[in-house]
């Protein structure tokens, strides 16, 4: 999951961007609405952390310039004090939910969730089956054979990559840009040692092949799961 926050504040953006990265998710940051709105717009997030007080232009424009771009991406807003001013006017350009500043990290982490499985519910299942393998992003958990499956984050993250386009090939580029951040400027290679990873702890044991190497085009995760 690749998340943009947009906050001025330098310090409590790293500080949320360091603490979403150790969950799992890849995360860029703009620190002011029109680099910000830029970004939003190549739709590569899977949601927007979006502040209202914000140098060049403020988060409500950059809202909704966004949703009259057409562009959907679940947007939760940050804003200053009590706010039900704040509220109704974010509303009305389109943002999903509301967040107090200032917030403690857990509550954000529960919100983007909550917001994340909203956005996810009209085009995907809560929970993905591939034949006895499952993959629950809410919980970020994944079993076998009813055995639960002990992955690190960054695991579990390709592996909710490629679930998510299960029975697609999804080339090592298109994984190592969902899962890793934008300033990641490493080897592409990364990504075959986080597979064969998740093959030694999915595959393997159970005598399975549910992520098979498509060569010189990427990986498929079967559909029925190997
Ligand atoms: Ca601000």
């Amino acid at each position: 999951m690749r998340l943009l926050m947009v906050e001025d504040e330098q310090r409590l953006a790293k500080m949320v961007a360091a603490g979403l990265t150790a969950e799992g998710y890849a995360v860029d940051l703009a620190h002011d609405g029109r680099t910000g709105l830029s970004m939003a717009r190549t739709g590569d997030y899977d949601a927007i952390i979006l502040d209202i007080m914000l140098p060049v232009m403020n988060g409500y424009q950059v809202c909704a310039t966004l949703r009259q771009e057409g562009v959907t991406t679940p947007i939760l807003m940050l804003t200053a004090k009590d706010g039900e001013y704040d509220e109704a006017e974010g509303l009305d350009t389109g943002a999903d939910d509301f967040l107090t500043k200032p917030f403690s990290f857990v509550v954000l982490q529960a919100r983007i969730r909550a917001m994340l499985r909203r956005g996810r519910t009209a085009a995907a299942p809560t929970v993905w089956r591939f034949g006895d393998l499952t993959v629950d992003p809410a919980t970020r958990t994944c079993r076998r054979g009813g055995d639960p499956v002990d992955l690190t984050s960054k695991e579990f993250s390709v592996l909710e990559y490629l679930a998510s386009r299960a029975g697609e090939v999804v080339s090592k580029s298109e994984i190592l840009h969902h899962v890793w951040d934008f300033a990641y400027d490493g080897d592409v290679n990364i990504v075959e040692v986080y597979v064969s990873n998740l093959r030694r702890k999915i595959d393997t044991p159970y005598r399975r092949t549910s992520i098979a190497t498509v060569r010189g085009a990427g990986y498929r995760l079967a559909a029925n799961g190997g």
